[in-house]
């Protein structure tokens, strides 16, 4: 489905809401005509990369030469892997036809491997012998609880529960987006399994977007109750278990929702 996007990155003056698009929503691996979840905000910043990222900020409206930011809640595969292609689409569209640059990106995510796995992709793309891959960027390591602000927008952190193996608890982010000017503001996990203080940091959100794959539909609904959320939208399920998921969820937190791909949320 294509769905020309209306509104321009950042803040406008005088705009009201702002807009979440869910370009992906799957669990770990992508189902046929399903991507792994991942969302826009706005026109300018992707949280999340899934595994098609440019493919799928395209079919859904999205210029990834507009890109601007780029949220990377934790650094598993299905979270970046299509990193390299963002950064080589930005590469050989330095200048598009009309003669406009891409924008600069901005990496934000947990700070123990974004530069490592950042590198990785530049290596991966072979930008020491395509100098013309070298894009403008930067990057924005992140520990759980430190902030990240611009001009229009300012990301708060809190640590996610999440584990790499049995034994090891990777460094993951759940994200408060505010914009300052217009007073909106909401709150996305990110991967996590059941962790009730995320309900305090998300506490009044007008909306909250929960994993519900690494934790109980039921369980989601506690955290969205306890945090008495305007709307909470569970993400991350496969196309199977999304339904009963759902179903579970609103049966504890009517208030919940399936993310469902190319939807738009105003905020
Ligand atoms: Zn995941
Ligand atoms: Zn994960």
């Amino acid at each position: 489905m294509i769905r020309p996007s209306a509104m321009k990155g950042g803040l406008e003056p005088g705009r009201k809401t702002m807009k979440v698009t869910f370009v992906g929503t799957t669990a770990c691996t992508p189902e046929i005509g399903s991507e792994v979840a991942s969302f826009m905000i706005n026109d300018n910043i992707l949280v999340d990369t899934g595994w098609y990222g440019v493919m799928k900020m395209r079919e859904h409206g999205f210029d990834p030469g507009k890109l601007e930011y780029l949220i990377l809640t934790h650094l598993h595969q299905d979270h970046y892997m299509g990193l390299p292609q963002i950064v080589f689409w930005k590469g050989i569209k330095q200048v598009d036809e009309k003669g406009k640059k891409s924008a600069p990106l901005t990496i934000i995510g947990p700070s123990q491997h974004l530069e490592t796995i950042v590198n990785s992709v530049m290596t991966f793309l072979q930008v020491p012998r395509f100098h013309e891959l070298a894009i403008d960027f930067k990057l924005v390591p992140l520990k759980p609880g430190e902030s990240f602000k611009t001009e229009h927008f300012q990301l708060d952190t809190f640590a996610s529960r999440h584990m790499s193996g049995v034994d090891r608890q990777e460094e993951a982010l759940t994200c408060k987006y505010a914009e300052p000017a217009s007073g909106k503001s909401f709150v996305f996990t990110g991967d996590t399994s059941y962790h009730p203080p995320i309900a305090e940091f998300a506490k009044n959100a007008s909306v909250l977007i929960h994993d519900a794959c690494h934790t109980q539909p039921k369980d989601v609904a506690a955290i969205g109750k306890m945090a008495d959320a305007g709307k909470l939208y569970l993400i991350h399920c496969t196309n199977q278990n999304g339904p009963a998921a759902l179903k579970d969820a609103q049966a504890i937190f009517p208030r919940s929702f399936l993310a469902r791909e190319g939807e738009v949320i105003a905020i």
